[in-house]
């Protein structure tokens, strides 16, 4: 007989692995897709989720975000969190791209790992509803940690799981997933990232800057919000690194145009990224932030700086940082 197929949202943490497990155990041919999301800290490396689903028996799908996702940050329809996190959009778009992936796969449903109670804006009882009926998922979405909290699904009224198996965890604690775990000898599940930067203070602000500075975002343009010291001057943005690593990777994810600014290569000290407005001034105190964060003690020096090749020379002066109206991003004050 034909398996009945099923997508599972699978992050690789616990409850994504367990909600699997239950469904793989009802004879589900279950095809897991993690979404790899750039603004978790500490994401783990896909090759590690991997591992997790193929411990399962299982095949896992790795989907990136698409600019419409970046879409959806500047404009959520049910808005933001604490930070700029559009928890329930950024849920229903997941969810809609499983949709897609179901049905150009010809599964019947989708499992996810999401437990009642368990996070303040995406799984209290109304939201978890609004995330199926806007996903247009409706009866579809079986949640096999809390499943018996919630009306049946089309997967348990057509008896292709059974609903005398699934469980009613709720709450914010963990043990009974734990206790899960270990009853059914799993160990092979990442541990819990980092979290979502999108929920932290200064990441938020970070982003906001972005959105209101450049109307087509990419995902490059957010990646580079992870490293340096961020500064706003009028219509432009000035990025200094704070160290070796994040100075490489502002070299990396720099975009065609910015500008970078370095002192010569016998004095440590940052890279630095203009972007935006390359006025004289916009350089005159890219240069002085160059100066200012390396290890050179005079109030003067030569700042080499260009788009590819460090072709050019600028004077960096100390003194033109007090002189600009200019904040950091993050703290909304000058240093
Ligand atoms: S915390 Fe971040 S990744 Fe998680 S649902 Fe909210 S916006 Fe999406």
């Amino acid at each position: 007989m034909k398996k009945i197929k099923a997508i599972a949202l699978f992050s690789g943490g616990l409850d994504s692995v367990l909600a699997a497990r239950i469904m793989l155990d009802q004879g589900i041919d279950v095809i897991g897709v993690h979404f790899v999301l750039p603004f978790i800290k500490n994401h783990k490396p896909c090759y590690i989720v991997a591992e997790a689903a193929s411990t399962l028996g299982m095949e896992c799908r790795m989907e990136t975000m698409g600019q419409d996702y970046l879409d959806i940050i500047r404009n959520p329809r049910y808005g933001y969190g604490s930070g700029i996190n559009p928890c329930i959009d950024c849920k229903i778009y997941m969810l809609k791209q499983a949709k897609r992936i179901a049905e150009e796969i010809g599964a019947e449903f989708i499992v996810t790992g999401e437990v009642l109670g368990q996070r303040p804006m995406s799984q209290h009882r109304n939201a978890m509803e609004l995330l199926e009926k806007d996903s247009g998922l409706k009866g579809r979405i079986l949640r096999p940690l809390s499943a018996k909290s919630f009306p049946e699904t089309i997967a348990e009224k057509e008896g292709w799981v059974r609903r005398e198996d699934m469980l009613s965890i709720s709450g914010r604690g963990r043990d009974a997933q734990f206790h899960l775990a270990e009853e059914t000898g799993i160990d092979t599940y990442t541990p819990v990232a980092g979290g979502c930067m999108l929920t932290e203070k200064h990441f938020a602000m970070k982003m906001k800057d972005l959105l209101a500075h450049n109307e087509n975002t990419s995902w490059d343009d957010v990646q580079v919000l992870n490293f340096g010291r961020h500064f706003r001057f009028g219509n432009s943005k000035i990025i200094v690194g704070r160290n070796m690593n994040e100075n490489e990777s502002l070299w990396k994810y720099k975009r065609q145009g910015d500008l970078v600014f370095e002192l010569s290569y016998e004095v440590p000290g940052p890279t630095t990224i203009l972007q935006g407005n390359k006025s004289e001034e916009s350089k005159a105190l890219a240069a002085a932030l160059t100066l200012r964060y390396s290890d050179f003690n005079d109030t003067e020096a030569l700042v080499f700086f260009g788009e590819n090749q460090l072709g050019n020379e600028i004077t960096g002066n100390i003194s033109f940082i007090e002189k600009s109206d200019f904040f950091n991003i993050t703290t909304g004050t000058k240093e």
